[in-house]
């Protein structure tokens, strides 16, 4: 069975969106429908990257949705990108996170480099030839990355970074790589410097996937920097930058997990909407036991408040103005609601839902990691504390 984003479910109102917004968004629901939708279950059951969607990505112009069009990208507004990565995540939260991964490493460039940079990295991967992916996490340092031991040596010819970053989406596939080293280990968050490493560049190696419980086919990888020479030009910005381009590039992140949550939440109701109509126990519809109703309508309560907190978020930031708050509130409400909201779903599909044949246990743990990268709960917590005390 293929679920696929129900586009008829109520919110059918999208604040903040113009017909543009709402005309990307539908052009992408049919995508998503028709092209990653139909591939979703076998690329979790297989655990497999994708080459055929990231390509697709790539001819629909998604793979540069975050992007300029000055840099090969579509130029959308943040709107319409938080309502495509809803319909990408409802039809396959695996390839989901293989494109939102693709947007840190590009958005690292695009707000950390240089015209040259630019020009030289941001037009191949909008088109989806090139894939990238975001290194900053390693196995002592996840959500303080203060903790990070990764370097990068001043040398003749440029840096030579060394260390292990673990947990990196798309690596494995990828085409480059935005690594996060410590440049001065005695200036904490800034003595800390982004390098753009192209894959095969000698000493990086990357490790098998790692088997994970959702979006199993978002890779993730091991990457060992072992003596790895890059020159000075492959820096993002000046030295000991990097600290503050990674938290910018995770505040638009932030807004795109909450997409991707209101995504596969949305999925979760329209399927649940449907069982329950379907259903019949004990002579009619499970849809007439008033509390599966009940339980409908605190779904779509929750999902509504998630999706309004996202894109409060997405138009903050269309306006230029610093969102990290409301990137934080929208990532942490829209997280842990689509777990309240698939945990439901499953409920309200019985055994039906448990059995891996209807999809919904899939959607369950597509929906798990969101409460863990880009910041956890616990992380996003205290930014939100953080805005609020002195
Ligand atoms: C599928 C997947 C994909 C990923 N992709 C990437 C990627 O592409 N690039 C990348 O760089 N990283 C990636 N990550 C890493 C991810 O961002 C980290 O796992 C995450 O930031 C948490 O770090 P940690 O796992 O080290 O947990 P820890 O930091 O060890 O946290 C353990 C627990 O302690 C809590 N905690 C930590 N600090 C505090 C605090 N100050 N207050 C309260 N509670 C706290 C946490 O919330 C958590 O519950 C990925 C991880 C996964 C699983």
């Amino acid at each position: 069975m293929t679920l696929s984003p129900a586009f008829d479910l109520p919110p059918s109102a999208t604040p903040f969106a113009s017909a543009d917004d709402i005309a990307v968004a539908a052009e992408v629901n049919r995508f998503a429908r028709e092209v990653l939708a139909p591939d979703s279950g076998r690329i979790d059951r297989e655990a497999v990257f994708s080459a055929f969607n990231m390509h697709a990505l790539g001819e629909m112009g998604l793979a540069g949705m975050n992007l300029p069009e000055r840099w090969g990208g579509a130029g959308v507004s943040p709107i319409a990108l938080y309502l495509s990565i809803e319909e990408v995540a409802g039809a396959c939260a695996s390839t989901c996170s293989m494109l939102t991964a693709h947007f840190l490493a590009t958005d690292a460039i695009l707000i950390g480099g240089s015209d040259e940079q630019k020009a030289h990295w941001l037009p191949d991967a909008a088109s989806g030839r090139t894939l990238g992916a975001f290194a900053l996490t390693e196995p002592a340092a996840g959500s303080n990355p203060a903790d990070m031991t990764t370097h990068a040596r001043r040398s003749a010819e440029g840096y030579v970074l060394s260390g292990l970053k673990h947990f990196i989406s798309n690596a494995g596939v990828a085409d480059f790589i935005v690594v996060f080293a410590v440049t001065d280990p005695h200036a904490a968050n800034r003595g800390m410097s982004a390098f753009i490493v192209p894959k095969d560049t000698p000493g990086l190696k990357v490790g098998p996937p790692e088997p994970t419980m959702g979006i199993r086919g978002g890779q993730i990888f091991e990457v060992t920097l072992d003596a790895v020479a890059v020159p000075e030009s492959a820096r993002l910005g000046p030295e000991g930058t990097g600290f503050k381009t990674a938290m910018k590039v995770l505040d638009n992140g932030r807004v795109e997990i909450a997409a991707t949550a209101t995504g596969i939440a949305r999925v979760a109701l329209g399927a649940s909407r449907d069982w329950m109509q379907e259903r019949k126990v004990g002579g009619g519809p499970i849809a007439r036991f008033q509390g599966l109703q009940w339980m409908l309508a605190d779904m779509a309560t929750d999902l509504e408040a998630a999706r309004l907190m996202g894109l409060n978020a997405a138009r903050i930031r269309a306006c230029g103005k610093r969102f990290s708050r409301e990137a934080s509130l929208a990532k942490l409400y829209a997280s842990e609601a689509v777990g309240r909201i698939t945990d439901k779903a499953l409920q309200i599909h019985g055994g039906y839902g448990f059995a891996t044949s209807t999809g919904i246990e899939r959607l369950v743990r597509d929906a798990r990691i969101l409460r863990i990268y880009e910041g956890s709960s616990e992380v996003q917590r205290n930014i939100i504390a953080g805005t609020m005390l002195a």
